[in-house]
């Protein structure tokens, strides 16, 4: 037996070997060490002293999920035969033959308690050619299936919107820094090609889109792999969409992050974006939702078909309630089709399909009612019918609530096969003719207390008190004896056995007539993989449509309006979330207005610790993902033309520390702004320059202000505690000056939340202090040291003294740019063809000299 452990676990050497034994699947050796300590269930050992564990079969997906969920993979090996066929085959000491039948790793998983209902479960293979990034991505749970091919230095931000369970890289190559669960697998360039085309039966795979080399040797990548956890069985996978990342707002893994789009810094769905908007009902439309506004769009049409939806469900109560109450009692068809597609599907998955199916049925006939539908209902209403005859089908075949578990029967309703029902009542009839036997026996001996039973082991059997049982061992007394036990003792008889053996003939019929119907079923399901996707699908769209209109009459939100030209106007804007936040700690949340426009696209916004900078970047920025995912949005009115790319950075100390330097962060993101916005793009940035000593701080924000102006020339809300910056009001000609208001009363700070033009009177640092309750001689101490400081600054002119003569950011990059380089002039003047071996390895010192 250890033999053909070993031949397994050498089959899957990075995976916990689940070995099955009878109702167990058994772990040894270090695998079950890691399984006990992280299961917490109890190490034990055979015995030749080999360390063992054990899950019980019947509960072992809830262990799967823990060792899942903790990092691990899983190989699940499964007997392959009976141990009677194991005997045929080999003589009694033969072993029964085991297979490993799966690879269980988190981005592989169909099973419903195995996964979150209302996310993706991501699997993503990387292909690095040259200076891109192949990269497919498939939730084998719904079938969903992407490729894309990006410049490696977008990944992190592809990588950031997905959230991948799972990530395959090839063998030898490094992996992404911070990627959840790497896998190694084979990625051999053509064979992408290959592979694509022999799984989806087609000679060409132009119809799917065009594909590049590196999409698809990452393709290659991941159907290789998920064959190889498959251990050759199917998977659900529908054709490839191509994914072109300019179809989408560009937000890199930064600015998702300090966004809190589809979960907070801390890892959590609670207290993000995404969790302030959710109103769906059903788990499809949850993760719909969140691939929506994981990925805003980034054309205008496809932004207002969207949002004609949402704006009639908004207009139209009634019919959004009777939707969303339909809805809620729809089961997940899309999670349902993809175990059955992996062949981990259950009668109980075939009851989801009809039910579902018919649901969206009645919900095409709903909404064909309403008078001039929006195009985009139009357009998913055909997806929401013809499944008729399958409905049909599955109706007349399944019982009401079919049972996850097929192998006893009991899912084939009554009437659909007259021979099925022949054997049922044929069992039944055995079954009462048994009752009759029991009555009989009772009388015969006398013994009122005489039971017939049924168990595994002895099947159906006679049982009587152990006082009562002598004259039945009597061997002309027609019983004959199988068991004693404490209390009782247990006789069979042949007439009991007979009918015992057609009860079990006509059980064992049934059985296998409902086995073969289930398969029917199924494949008759299976052939309709495709439009049964497409009507999940457009349930989902349903669903998101009627929820995002939910969340606008609940929170009165306003339908945004997008225009060509790059403004973004906002009346009364909200934060969702520090709304919901303020508003259940018994305050109010004050609206602010926020209005840039292509001659004043910057707004520096000062003011105290607290007042409220953060917020309002942010509300902004949120404001331009939710338009652009096709939402209502949190204010009175809002008008904004596309954004590109979305930008938020936060200044350092405001950033949790992750080995690096955060003002080494702080930097390089800001660069990464520099480097990549455009004129259509959005940027916020708070307190940058924060993270190091006043002067420098203070430098580096006074040059990215400019050149962002300068520059980048794109849209920008820009919070500072440098009072310095005013200074460039004067000097930048779009950028305008706003605070966030504060009073002192009766000595005490009173932050209003509400933004004004103008730049803030003063910083209110110490008011801020006192608030947070710094002891009082301290605070006093400080007022000292701040009056000097004061004086101080009024003689010199303080920090900023000599900024106002500074030459314009223009003058200065253009002087920047004339300016003799050394290094050039040393290099034009070498002849090249003169030079000696040794003159040339001496030049090339000294213009290394020169760098
Ligand atoms: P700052 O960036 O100026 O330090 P924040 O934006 O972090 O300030 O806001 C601090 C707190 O003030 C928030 O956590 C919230 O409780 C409250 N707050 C911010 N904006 C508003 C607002 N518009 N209305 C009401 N309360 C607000």
């Amino acid at each position: 037996m250890m033999a053909q452990y070993h031949g397994l676990k050498a089959e899957a050497p990075d995976c916990l070997l689940f070995y099955r034994m009878g109702d167990f699947f058994e772990l040894f050796f270090e695998d079950a060490h890691v399984a006990a300590a992280t299961l917490d269930i109890a190490l034990t050992s055979r015995g030749d002293g080999a360390p063992m564990c054990g899950v019980p079969v019947h509960a072992a997906d809830a262990y799967l999920a823990r060792l899942i969920r903790a990092g691990h993979r899983v190989a699940v090996a499964e007997q392959v035969e009976t141990p009677e066929q194991a005997k045929k085959r080999g003589g009694s000491k033969a072993l029964v033959a085991r297979k490993i039948i799966r690879l269980v790793t988190a981005g592989t998983l169909t099973e419903e308690s195995l996964l979150d209902s209302r996310s993706a479960n991501w699997l993503v293979a990387l292909a690095e050619q040259g200076a891109r990034v192949g990269l497919a991505a498939a939730d084998i749970s719904t079938g969903r299936f992407e490729l894309a091919s990006v410049p490696s230095a977008s990944l992190d931000a592809e990588l950031a919107r997905l959230g991948p369970s799972e990530v395959v890289i090839a063998e030898g190559s490094e992996g992404p820094a911070d990627a959840v669960i790497a896998s190694r697998g084979s990625f051999q360039s053509g064979e992408g090609e290959r592979l694509l085309k022999a799984r989806f039966g087609v000679a060409t795979l132009d119809g799917f889109g065009t594909f590049d080399k590196a999409a698809l040797a990452a393709a290659g990548g991941l159907l290789a792999y998920l064959d190889r956890t498959s251990q050759g069985g199917s998977l659900f996978l529908q054709p490839p969409t191509p994914r072109t990342p300019e179809d989408h707002m560009a937000i890199d893994a930064a600015t998702r992050e300090s966004l809190e789009l589809a979960r907070t810094q801390s890892g959590e769905r609670k207290g993000s974006l995404l969790d302030a908007v959710d109103r769906t009902v059903t788990g499809a439309g949850a993760r719909l939702l969140a691939a929506d506004i994981s990925a805003p769009l980034n054309e205008a049409q496809a932004i207002e078909a969207r949002l004609n939806l949402v704006g009639r469900f908004a207009e139209d109560g009634t019919c959004r309630d009777r939707l969303r109450g339909r809805l809620r009692a729809l089961p997940d068809i899309g999670r349902a089709l993809g175990r059955l597609v992996a062949g981990r599907g259950s009668p109980r998955d075939l009851g989801q399909l009809r039910d579902g199916l018919a649901g969206a049925r009645d919900l095409h006939e709903m909404l064909g009612q309403l008078d001039g539908p929006p195009a985009l209902l139009t357009q998913l209403m055909p997806r929401l019918r013809g499944h008729g005859a399958l409905v049909d089908k599955l109706s007349r075949a399944l019982v009401q609530t079919p049972p996850i578990d097929a192998s006893d029967g009991g899912f084939i309703g009554e009437g659909f096969d007259a021979a099925l029902d022949e054997l049922r009542s044929l069992a039944g009839d055995g079954r009462r003719a048994i009752a009759v036997l029991e009555a009989r026996f009772r009388e015969q001996t006398s013994i009122s207390g005489l039971k017939i039973r049924h168990n595994g082991v002895l099947g159906y059997h006679i049982e009587v008190g152990a006082r009562f049982a002598d004259p039945l061992m009597r061997p002309d007394s027609g019983f004959i004896h199988r068991q004693t036990l404490a209390g009782v003792v247990r006789f069979n008889a042949p007439e009991l056995h007979d009918l015992a053996m057609k009860v079990a003939q006509a059980g064992n019929h049934a059985l296998a007539a409902e086995q073969a119907h289930l398969e029917e079923l199924i494949d008759l399901a299976l052939g309709q993989r495709d439009p049964i996707a497409a009507t999940a699908d457009a349930l989902a769209r349903l669903d998101v449509a009627a929820a995002l209109a939910e969340r606008a009459i609940e929170g009165g939100w306003c339908r945004p309006e997008v225009v060509p030209h790059a403004c973004f106007e906002i009346e009364g804007g909200r934060h969702p979330v520090v709304e919901a936040a303020v508003t259940a700690s018994g305050e109010r949340f004050v609206a602010n207005d926020c209005r840039l426009s292509e001659n004043a696209r910057l707004w520096l916004v000062t003011g105290p610790n607290m007042g409220g900078k953060s917020t309002f970047l942010r509300q902004n920025a949120l404001i331009a993902v939710l338009a652009q995912a096709g939402s209502f949005v949190p204010a009175a009115s809002a008008t904004l033309g596309l954004v590109d790319r979305l930008f938020s950075r936060v200044g350092a100390s405001d950033n949790l520390a992750r080995g690096r330097s955060t003002f080494m962060v702080e930097m390089i993101e800001t660069a990464a702004i520099l480097s990549q916005a455009s004129e259509r793009s959005f940027v916020i940035l708070d307190e940058v320059g924060r993270g190091t000593s006043t002067y420098d701080g203070l430098a580096i924000a006074w040059a990215v202000l400019e050149a962002i102006h300068e520059t980048n020339r794109c849209r920008c809300l820009f919070a500072t505690h440098y009072h310095e910056l005013t200074r460039l009001a004067g000097r930048l000609e779009a950028l305008s000056l706003h605070h966030v208001r504060a009073k002192e009363w009766k000595g005490d700070l009173v932050l209003l939340h509400e933004l004004a033009s103008g730049a803030a009177d003063k910083s209110y640092g110490l008011a801020v202090a006192r608030l947070a309750g710094l002891p009082k001689p301290v605070l006093a101490r400080a007022k000292d040291v701040l009056a000097r400081l004061e004086k101080g600054r009024e003689k010199t002119g303080g920090i900023a003294a000599g900024l106002d003569d500074l030459p314009l950011f223009a003058a200065a990059t253009e002087r920047e740019a004339e300016a003799p380089d050394p290094l050039r002039e040393a290099l034009g003047q070498i002849d090249a063809d003169s030079l000696s071996p040794r003159d040339a390895l001496e030049a090339i010192y000294r213009l290394k000299g020169l760098l």
